[in-house]
């Protein structure tokens, strides 16, 4: 999958010029945010449940080889098969092999990240094998041939008359108005393509080590059926999303479904403990788990970054974000967007391809606030910088040129920080250089703050600093 994410400022631009784009995001993300504030401002225990999730994702990262091994044991004893994907490709060969087993040729799927980051509809249809998603926010999206633009809620993009346009294009039938009446109809199409499917393909929120049991949380009831009617499952998850134990589950439900929508629980949780058995009557006859790797474990050797493994992937921060809440998700360019995509998604896609997303935050803290396994995005953010920073001028360095003046600049402004007499000299030179261009007590457009100043004022330094102040009162 080829991330998008070195686009990030063009699209944000003509993002930003999208007044339809802008309230769409507005509405959603201030729905979002407002429900998962009011569902924990009535939890009394909701702190320390944010500090027993924290406890326990980093538990489980502590011991994460132990962790598989004992889930993949379990799965095999209840009956299922455990394959294990090194990459995106790997995965994807694995999922389109087992799809086109007996000549399938039709698979559903609901909602699922890891299948986003892996290109896994892509691969699918390139192997021959039709793939129609079943969460209608996907639904969506497929049918309009765009991308997710948010993790819990993938067409927070698109406003209703859109969608009810989208679909009497797509469906050739009357316009419809109502929610209802459009959910309805997505509801119809769907419900033959789940009774056709040779294979139902899911992610995993949680894997339940010490029982092998599958945790999958939805509101639809489309993962339901896309994992108990095609003769098929296929379930894709990350490695980090092993947990021990029941118990560690249900300390992460309570507050995964709360920091996304709100809820107190998902409409739907599903527990999946190996395929169909003798004398049931739901379910597959095969279940196959897809454990990907695809650059976690470089994450997980990295103590600057290991945390945000701790990632249930709520999309709280998103909804938090300032950056995200205007630039909108498409503007990531790959499959996580907001503060976590852009920690995660460099050290996952490639630092040269992710490099402009660390600095799409302006740090305020939002996002570490409301995440409730506690990452410090923030943090995280300022060490995938550093990294850019000394990736570039390493390449500067070895001759790929420029970055002279910003080189100069650093140094100066480090000999300057580096005594209180310098300190003094270089403001008060700065307040000096600075007079041709404030206006009013501000520099509205300044050589060297032009992408600072092209879209806000920088504060002009005063005209006599704190120090000279106190001197003389
Ligand atoms: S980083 Fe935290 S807030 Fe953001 S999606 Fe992950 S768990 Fe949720």
């Amino acid at each position: 999958v080829e991330p998008r994410s070195r686009l990030f400022r063009e699209v944000a631009r003509a993002a930003l010029a999208d007044e339809r784009l802008q309230r769409a995001l507005a509405a959603g993300t201030d729905r979002l945010r407002q429900e998962r504030d009011r569902a924990f401002a009535a939890l009394p225990d909701g702190e320390a449940l944010r500090d027993r999730a924290r406890a326990i994702k980093a538990r489980s990262l502590a011991q994460l080889d132990r962790l598989l091994a004992q889930l993949a044991e379990r799965v095999e004893a209840r009956g299922g098969r455990v394959h294990w994907a090194a990459d995106a490709a790997e995965a994807c060969a694995l999922v389109t092999e087992i799809a086109g087993r007996d000549g399938g040729r039709r698979a559903v799927k609901s909602k699922s990240m890891t299948s986003e980051e892996i290109g896994l509809n892509a691969a699918l249809e390139g192997a021959g094998v039709e793939v129609v998603e079943t969460d209608l926010g996907e639904y969506v999206v497929q049918i309009a041939g765009e991308t997710p633009s948010h993790i819990i809620t993938p067409a927070i993009h698109k406003t209703k008359d859109e969608i009810a346009d989208l679909f009497a294009r797509h469906h050739g039938a009357p316009r419809l108005e109502r929610h209802e009446e459009l959910t309805r109809e997505a509801r119809e199409r769907l419900r033959a393509r789940f009774l056709a499917a040779d294979v139902g393909i899911t992610g995993v929120n949680f894997a339940v080590a010490e029982t092998g049991t599958l945790a999958i949380v939805e509101n639809e009831g489309n993962v339901r059926m896309s994992s108990s009617l095609p003769r098929r499952h296929v379930a894709i998850m990350g490695m980090e999303k092993v947990i021990p134990d029941l118990e560690s589950l249900a300390v992460c439900l309570r507050l995964l479904a709360r920091s996304a929508t709100g809820q107190k629980m998902s409409s739907y949780v599903s527990l999946i403990t190996g395929p169909r058995r003798e004398g049931e009557e739901d379910g597959p006859d095969e279940l196959h788990l897809v454990v990907l790797d695809n650059g976690r474990s470089r994450l997980l050797a990295d103590p600057a970054l290991r945390e945000s493994l701790h990632c249930i992937r709520c999309g709280a921060c998103l909804n938090v974000c300032p950056v995200y809440r205007h630039a909108g998700g498409h503007a990531y360019g790959w499959a996580y967007p907001g503060p976590i995509g852009a920690v995660v998604d460099p050290s996952l896609a490639g630092p040269e391809r992710a490099a402009p997303l660390p600095f799409a935050s302006s740090l305020c803290g939002a996002c570490a606030e409301v995440c409730p396994v506690r990452i410090p995005l923030p943090h995280l953010l300022l060490r995938q910088r550093e990294r850019v920073v000394t990736a570039r001028s390493a390449e500067r360095a070895a001759g790929a040129g420029g970055g002279a003046l910003e080189r100069a600049l650093a140094r100066a402004f480090a000999w300057a920080m580096a005594s209180p007499a310098r300190y003094r000299w270089a403001s008060r030179l700065a307040r000096v250089a600075s007079l041709p261009f404030a206006r009013r007590g501000w520099l509205r457009r300044a050589p060297g703050l032009r992408a600072w100043t092209a879209s806000r004022d920088f504060p002009a330094p005063a005209r006599r600093s704190f120090r000279e102040r106190r001197k003389t009162s």
